[in-house]
């Protein structure tokens, strides 16, 4: 490439100026009648230097007109678009450029005007050729004349030939400069187009970004677009459901309303119903105390009824015959079921007629063989009520072994039902009662006892363990103010009927458990249930306590003197002493002695508290109605009149 620029190079040497240049070498130079001759040699050396003006005439032509700075532009456009060596890209231009120089010879001075000198000059020759042919062989001088005519007129045309070769390289020299003008503005355009390429390729990648960003933003479009319908479709839902709302909300203010109507009319009521509210609370609270003082007052006239009835009361129960056993009774029960008739046939003591004994029995109240324990209890319920009342009640249940005893006091094995006897009933009732109470104020706590007394043995029942420790029970009285208790027995807290009854099972299992160990003991001993109430009324500042005390007592059967040995006697010997001991206490309260022997026997030691002036007796003596047991029920009877002919001392509440 510099050996192609450095001829071009000084080309550019000669300082650029085109048109003039151009015109001057067109003015000077008659070229085509120089090119004609010599066209091959011409084309080799100043081709360029040809084709470039004829080039600058081409760009300048399309140029006239336009401004200096878009001439740039075009040319500019044009090497862009084919960018090839300068020289390749001019050579399409030889043609034109042939034609130019014709048009430029045309434009210049005519042809025939340019041939008149060269036709000039070689007319000297031409007569030379002609006038050899012409002239004589002679005329060597005419010859020479026309030979010099012509070495002057080549002469004259190698002139003129250098002068236009000195022209054309300056020429050429203008168009090399020109051309590296072109080349420097043609490299300054290709950077131009690389500059333009690298933004044309930024501007693709933007493009190519905008438009992925585009499809981003189309799918975004579409998606909004269908959250756009969900919206709609749930905008249109939303506002069924508002009109729905409206028209709920219009109901229920029209509701509102009646119900704020309803509303202030039941405030007036409300105010006028707490208004009575309160002249009946106040009402109410001297009806309680109007019910306390009754509650107060019935128990007072309850124990004055009580004491009209006398405070030992003896009732006497005949148990039904047995099942398989059919004889003719052994009594009569009057009625009123008062008296109790014992009927026996006895020989006469004169001789063989046959004498009708009677020996009748006035009691508090004689229970038939059908009477159920229902009806027994329902006459000792108002006794269990004292308890409740604050009066120590005691019930003892007398009679032969055989004769109902247990069955009265405690009822059989099955602990419920019908033939429950008088302890779970008494203790059902008091819990019934003391729940009715609870609403009066009064609060209750139980604790039971039960105890067996064998040969002046006291025994503890509710122990649960099958081989309890030999415990000493000794009966004392902690203080002259307490009770009498027995040391190292329990006393078990209860507060239901089903724990009480719980322990009434248990007692029984420790009896009937003794009964196979050593004999049968249990008819032959003394078992004591105590059910020790404590209630409170704190509100009215009352408080009352007492002892029930539920006592079925050994058989009272005598037996011959003569017939008991050892233990037998013992025992006998014992249950006689603690017996007839109780029969004497009774006999001593109802005279009044100072000397009451409670302490001869541990039975009447323990129940000393119940069976003094402040206590309620009940006895029960049991009968069996066997002809057999006729003398023992005639001992039972007298032993329990002799106790109701005794009339205890008025009792007195125990309340502070
Ligand atoms: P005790 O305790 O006086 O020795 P029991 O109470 O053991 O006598 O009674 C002896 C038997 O007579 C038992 O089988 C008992 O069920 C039955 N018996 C007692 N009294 C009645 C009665 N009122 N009705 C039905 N059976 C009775
Ligand atoms: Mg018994």
């Amino acid at each position: 490439m510099d050996e192609e620029r450095s001829p071009l190079r000084q080309l550019n040497e000669k300082p650029v100026c085109k048109e003039p240049a151009e015109k001057s070498a067109l003015s000077r130079l008659p070229v085509p009648t120089v090119k004609r001759p010599l066209p091959g040699k011409e084309q080799s050396a100043g081709q360029s230097n040809l084709r470039q003006p004829a080039n600058k005439r081409l760009l300048d032509q399309s140029d006239d007109k336009a401004p200096p700075n878009k001439r740039k532009m075009v040319s500019a456009s044009v090497v862009g678009f084919k960018p090839r060596p300068p020289v390749m890209s001019q050579r399409p231009a030889v043609n034109p450029v042939h034609k130019t120089s014709a048009a430029t010879v045309a434009g210049g001075p005519s042809r025939a005007a340019m041939k008149k000198p060269v036709a000039a000059t070689l007319k000297p020759v031409a007569p030379s050729g002609g006038t050899t042919s012409r002239r004589p062989g002679w005329d060597l001088k005419g010859k020479m004349g026309d030979m010099q005519m012509k070495v002057s007129s080549y002469q004259e045309q190698v002139r003129n030939t250098k002068t236009q070769n000195r022209e054309l390289k300056e020429e050429a020299e203008r168009a090399q400069r020109e051309l590296e003008n072109l080349r420097e503005e043609h490299s300054a355009l290709l950077n131009k187009m690389s500059d333009m390429q690298s933004k044309v390729t930024s501007y693709q990648e933007q493009v190519q970004t905008i438009s992925q960003e585009n499809q981003g933003l189309r799918e975004r479009g579409e998606r909004a677009q269908r959250e756009l319908e969900g919206l709609t479709l749930e905008h249109s839902a939303l506002l069924n459901k508002m009109r729905a709302y409206e028209m709920e909300n219009q109901e229920l203010s029209s509701l509102k309303r009646t119900l704020e109507m309803d509303l202030s009319r039941e405030r007036a009521l409300s105010a006028q119903r707490l208004q009575e509210v309160r002249e009946l609370t106040q009402s109410n609270a001297e009806q309680t105390d109007k019910l306390h003082q009754g509650e107060m007052e019935r128990r007072a006239l309850h124990n004055t009824l009580l004491e009209l009835k006398g405070n030992i009361r003896v009732f006497c129960r005949v148990r039904p015959l047995l099942d398989g056993v059919q004889q003719q009774s052994s009594f009569e029960i009057q009625p009123q079921d008062k008296t109790i008739v014992l009927v026996k046939t006895e020989e006469s003591h004169i001789g063989k007629e046959k004498e009708l004994h009677k020996y009748p029995f006035k009691f508090d109240h004689v229970f038939p063989p059908q009477c159920s324990q229902q009806q027994v209890f329902s006459e000792i319920s108002l006794l269990v009520q004292s308890a409740l009342d604050g009066y120590n009640v005691c019930s003892f249940a007398y009679g032969q072994t055989g004769s109902g005893k247990t069955y009265t006091m405690e009822g059989p094995d099955v602990l419920a039902g019908e033939e429950m006897g008088m302890i779970p009933r008494a203790v059902q009732q008091i819990f019934q009662a003391a729940c009715r109470l609870r609403e009066q104020g009064w609060e209750y706590q139980f604790t039971a006892s039960f105890l067996e007394i064998y040969n002046e043995t006291i025994r503890d029942l509710l122990v649960s363990n099958k081989t309890p420790k030999k415990m000493d029970y000794e009966i004392k009285r902690a203080s002259p103010t307490a009770d009498i208790r027995v040391t190292n027995l329990k006393y078990i807290p209860v507060s239901s009927e089903e724990e009480v009854l719980g322990l009434i099972k248990l007692a029984k299992q420790n009896r009937s458990t003794a009964r196979t160990q050593i004999n049968d003991v249990s008819s032959r001993s003394h078992s004591v249930f105590q059910l020790r109430i404590e209630g409170k009324n704190s509100a009215r500042d009352v408080s009352c306590n007492s002892i029930l005390s539920l006592v079925d007592l050994a058989g009272s059967e005598r037996v011959q003197k003569s017939q008991s040995t050892g233990d037998r006697l013992k025992e006998m010997k014992s249950i006689n002493a603690s017996l007839t001991n109780l029969g004497l206490v009774f006999s001593a309260l109802a005279s009044k002695d100072g000397f009451v022997p409670y302490r001869n026997s541990k039975l009447t030691y323990l129940l000393q508290d119940c069976l003094g002036g402040n206590s309620k007796t009940l006895m029960f003596v049991n009968i069996s109605p066997e002809i057999e047991s006729f003398n023992e029920s005639l001992n039972s009877l007298r032993f329990a009149s002799k106790v109701n002919e005794c009339v205890i001392g008025t009792a007195t509440a125990n309340r502070k």
